[in-house]
């Protein structure tokens, strides 16, 4: 295994720095029975007058059972986007440090480069929509602090193979996150549980997705324990609210009921791939690990402009590289991915 020195990837104040010491955070005995008169609350109950837990303690529990990790390998935030903004700043120093995206990818990470002062060094997929390992190694330098890889990756729908993640395990020196916003929909095995051989390596998941909770912002963060100790040091104390610890809680509890509609949803995606092979004007079809189909078309700008008239709303991602004239399309439930087609054949 690599030597892996956290302190010399973490920036320089960060490390010097104490955390903000909160009310509950200086309080530990955040469920027991006693009378709290320490954070300037209104004391009236209303289910909600008090601060979260800025642990989170109970829903890191429920996660720790249910992905087989311990609990102080994981961080939550507000949405994944709120933990990979932490990760800059936390890692990279502005106008010194880089990081290194696979464009075509999720944007967040090059809007977060930008707003952090760091330079995003872009390295384009392969035309098979694979990284090309040995231009990311060449890329890197002593400011290289974080490689994105998002597998399956956005808007491609692809996962990147095996043999290309090892590689890059074994020789990349940063940390690497992988970012698994669409693993519950994969084929392919989550790479969590390698946390635990390599020591920079972060694993990104989200209830956005899978879990059908886009609207309540729960992104989670999986990594090494002193990894997890730099972010709980910078984040904002209460960064995940009361309701959406309850709801997180409430899902995760009915996790059969997560695991029958990802179920739908993978039949519904071979369904509409099929069904997408005999419109004339889609020329091809990318193979999809995730809740999504990238199509090439003729003519996106067209096309798009055809089913948002029919009152369809997709995304058209033809200005991203590799992506020219290609459409993507979110599975629905049966009777939109029904209405979808009828309207396609119509065209
Ligand atoms: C949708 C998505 C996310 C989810 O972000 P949240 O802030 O957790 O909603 C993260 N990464 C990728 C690649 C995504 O497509």
């Amino acid at each position: 295994m690599r030597t892996f020195d956290i302190n010399k990837l973490v920036r320089k104040k960060v490390l010097a720095m104490q955390s903000y010491s909160s009310a509950r955070d200086e309080f530990k005995d955040f469920y027991k029975d006693l009378i709290f008169l320490d954070a300037n609350e209104n004391p009236f109950e209303n289910g909600l007058n008090r601060y979260p837990d800025p642990k989170q303690k109970s829903l890191k529990k429920k996660l720790s059972e249910l992905k087989n990790i311990r609990e102080n390998q994981i961080i939550l935030g507000n949405g994944s986007d709120e933990l990979l903004d932490l990760l800059f700043r936390a890692f990279c120093e502005p106008n010194r440090d880089s990081v290194i995206t696979l464009p075509p990818t999720y944007g967040m990470y090059s809007v977060l480069a930008n707003l952090n002062a760091v330079e995003n060094k872009e390295i384009v997929l392969q035309n098979d929509f694979e990284p090309n390992v040995d231009l990311i190694l060449k890329a890197t330098d002593e400011t290289t602090k974080i490689l994105f890889l998002c597998s399956p990756n956005n808007p491609t729908g692809n996962s990147f193979s095996e043999d290309n993640m090892e590689r890059l395990l074994a020789d990349f020196s940063g940390l690497i996150v992988i970012d698994e916003a669409y693993i519950d929909f994969s084929s392919k095995e989550s790479w969590l549980q390698k946390t635990e051989q390599f020591p920079n390596l972060i694993i990104l998941q989200t209830l956005s997705k899978a879990y059908g909770l886009a609207g309540i912002r729960l992104g989670i963060l999986y990594a090494n324990a002193q990894i997890i100790a730099v972010l709980d040091k910078i984040k904002p104390p209460y960064n995940v609210n009361k309701l959406t610890q309850e709801k997180a809680l409430e899902r995760i509890e009915n996790y059969d009921v997560v695991l029958e509609e990802i179920k739908m949803i993978l039949t519904e995606r071979e369904k509409l791939i099929a069904d997408l092979n005999t419109i004339a004007f889609i020329e091809k079809i990318y193979n999809s690990d995730a809740n999504f189909i990238l199509v090439k078309v003729d003519d996106a700008k067209k096309r798009y402009d055809q089913l948002l008239e029919k009152g369809i709303v997709i995304r058209n991602r033809s200005n991203q590289e590799l992506c020219g004239n290609c459409l993507r399309i979110t599975i629905g439930t049966e009777k939109e991915n029904r209405k979808l087609l009828e309207i396609l054949k119509s065209l």
